[in-house]
């Protein structure tokens, strides 16, 4: 049984993970980066060894999945934006001496992406991109079940490619990223900035709730949704032409609501693509939902050490 840790920029959420994905037991804390990268490993390993003692289940190992950068090769944690003073700790090397258990850690896409290709909806697939859209737009490429990695282990930043080259400045350094114009927060930003001062639904405005007003028929978010299915094509589009894999996995948050953007996706795929057999990558959604973080993180472990090719990822 494999101890799941999915560090995201406002939880941590742990779990126990079996060989088939199958979560038994999980739980999860705020993340509250501010009370120093000590405080947040003292209460994951608490988490842990809770769940462990109440179902008696022994940890063989520990996976993490992490909002990045990270160095999947040593551990180390990278510039995050989310909790920056944790930079150059090692929750890799802290949980090996802590549970004396091999413990392996990935990007969380890339966790994600394993996942979906070992247990989920690309299971079976030679070459699969796994997208998730959300606050952001994280990507993982698995190629013959191995992740795709950059130089010295580097994440490639897929959803900061340019759609735009005059939209929104990003930190990425680029203007009119993928996740500048697409993800959740450039769905809100975009109905911000078009909204009339009457505008009903003024407050609390989010990427899930411009959606539900879609579905309600209101003319602006319907709008927004043609907009956020055009910017998304476009992206993946460029996936397609770019990789041509066997599958595209869609996940995150605003994919809950994929059905109001997958025509409008599919249109540009076949308008855009025509140089390559478009047609035959699979554009699919996710299979793991809200869990797949969390799956993905045990995945890691599975990955990087059952299959013995500890050293080929
Ligand atoms: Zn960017």
């Amino acid at each position: 049984m494999i101890g799941a840790v999915d560090i995201g920029g406002t939880k941590i959420a742990v779990g126990l993970v079996d060989d088939a994905g199958r979560v038994l037991s999980r739980a999860e804390g705020s993340t509250d980066p501010g009370r120093g990268y000590p405080e947040a490993l003292e209460r994951t390993q608490q988490m842990l060894r809770a769940l462990s003692s109440s179902t008696g289940v022994e940890l063989t190992g520990i996976g993490i999945g992490s909002t990045g950068p990270v160095d999947p090769l040593t551990g180390e944690i990278g510039e995050v934006n989310f909790f920056p003073a944790w930079r150059g700790n090692n929750p890799v090397i802290d949980l090996a001496r802590i549970f004396d258990v091999r413990v392996a850690m990935e990007n969380d896409a890339d966790a994600a992406a394993l996942a979906e290709a070992a247990w989920g909806a690309g299971k079976g697939k030679k070459s699969l991109i796994y997208v998730t859209v959300g606050t952001g737009i994280g990507a993982g490429v698995v190629l013959d079940g191995q992740l795709y990695r950059g130089v010295d282990g580097a994440h490639p930043e897929i959803g900061h490619h340019v759609i735009e080259s005059s939209g929104p400045a990003c930190v990425c350094g680029f203007h009119g990223c993928w996740e500048s114009l697409a993800a959740g927060p450039a769905m809100v930003g975009w109905v911000e900035g078009k909204m009339p001062a009457d505008y009903p639904h003024r407050a609390n405005l989010t990427a899930k709730r411009i959606c539900e007003l879609a579905n309600d028929g209101d003319p602006l978010a319907l709008q927004a949704c043609e907009r956020e299915a055009h910017y998304l094509g476009l992206g993946l589009a460029n996936l397609v032409t770019l990789f041509t894999p066997d599958a595209i996995v869609l996940g995150g948050s605003v994919m809950k609501s994929a059905v109001l953007f997958l025509d409008g996706i599919r249109a540009t795929i076949v308008r855009c693509c025509r140089l390559v057999p478009f047609e035959k990558t699979e554009l699919t959604l996710a299979s793991l939902g809200d869990d797949a973080n969390l799956i993905g993180a045990a995945r890691v472990w599975y990955h990087r050490f059952a299959r013995g090719e500890e050293h080929s990822v």
